[in-house]
């Protein structure tokens, strides 16, 4: 038997609660984990109070990330105890996820843990800070250097926007972190921020153009905050576009676009392709600062963490939410 949060659907809405499962429970493909850690990030908590159709069918075991070891495998790559990754590929969306001590998929998804990287501390990153990652990365591939200006974070209490201020300082960027817990000043500081901001400054109806302020963005929030800071982005600057958490609109105009050049990256986590996988997660395991990482990330157990689900979707939890499901 092993313990798993599971979704059901009825007409009132989503139901979740912790279960005993069995083996015969656990869906096709070719590895079992054992699993030591999951997170919990933003699109779980979609799933799990059933807010936005992140769920593909039910009952579903959600968990979008784990870290753990292979119990059995008839992949090539996997053996049995193999530390081993996962995030995205709709896992925790369409096949049961890593809310579970044990979760099986196919060995294709799973990435090496890196040597550096503990099962817990993969996790404390997780999907968030792995797309932090990739915002980063998608940023400097686009020829943004730190000499060129401020890079402007929002949401930075957030999961992604916690540790994009930690990887952006790392690699000496200027950060300009974006927040509406501005409360929260002295700890995004000590995460690398030179300067914060309230986010409401970003967040109301703006103009096509506005005075450029910033030389590339990680933004983690959307809709018009998105459109405001394409608009303030100076000539041949680049946004980072990877999440939602005020709205799934953009209410822009061409204008940043056509007169000054502004690229707008679009940054998806769950079907990157591997080699971009791998390039992350390394990056992330030589990079980001462990005490750092730590000041960010808080422990809960498989059964704390459905009230918490209503809380990240309204903004209320700070950083990063290892889950030990043991
Ligand atoms: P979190 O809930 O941890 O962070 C979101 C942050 O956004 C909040 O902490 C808050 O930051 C800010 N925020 C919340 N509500 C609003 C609002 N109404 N207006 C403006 N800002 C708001 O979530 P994650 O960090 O896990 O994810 C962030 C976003 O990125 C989500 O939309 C998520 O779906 C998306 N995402 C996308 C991925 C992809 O593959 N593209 C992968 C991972 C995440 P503060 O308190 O500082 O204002």
């Amino acid at each position: 038997m092993h313990r798993a949060i599971v979704l059901n659907k009825n007409d009132e809405g989503v139901i979740a609660s912790v279960q005993s499962l069995t083996d015969a429970d656990l869906p096709e493909g070719d590895v079992t984990v054992q699993v030591a850690y999951s997170t919990l990030n933003y699109k779980d908590g979609l799933a799990i109070t059933g807010k936005a159709p992140v769920v593909k069918q039910y009952p579903m075991v959600p968990g979008v990330d784990f870290s753990g070891t292979v119990e059995s495998s008839d992949h090539p790559d996997f053996k049995p105890g193999d530390a081993v990754i996962l995030n995205g590929w709709g896992v925790g969306e369409g096949h049961p996820g890593g809310m579970s001590q044990k979760a099986r998929v196919k060995g294709e998804w799973l990435v090496p843990l890196p040597s550096v990287l503990t099962p817990r501390r993969a996790m404390a990153v997780g999907t968030a800070g792995y797309t932090a990652m990739l915002c980063m990365l998608a940023l400097v591939r686009q020829g943004v250097t730190p000499d060129k200006g401020d890079v402007l974070v929002t949401g930075a209490n957030g999961g992604v926007g916690s540790v994009a201020v930690a990887l952006l300082a790392g690699r000496g960027f200027n950060v300009v972190a974006s927040t509406g817990r501005i409360e929260e000043a002295g700890h995004l500081k000590a995460l690398g921020a030179s300067e914060v901001i309230h986010r409401d400054e970003l967040s109301g109806p703006g103009k096509p153009l506005g005075k450029t302020r910033w030389a590339a963005a990680v933004d983690t929030v959307g809709s018009q905050t998105l459109a405001n800071v394409l608009s303030t982005t100076q000539y041949g600057g680049s946004v980072a576009a990877c999440g939602l958490a005020q709205g799934m609109d953009l209410p822009t105009t061409v204008a940043p676009f056509i007169l000054r050049g502004v690229n707008l990256l679009g940054v998806d986590s769950v079907y990157v392709p591997m080699e971009r996988r791998v390039e992350a997660w390394d990056c992330i395991a030589t990079e980001l600062d462990t005490d750092k990482l730590e000041s960010m990330t808080t422990e809960v157990g498989l059964d704390e963490v459905i009230p918490l689900a209503e809380k990240i979707l309204s903004g209320q939890v700070r950083g990063r939410t290892v889950v030990d499901v043991n």
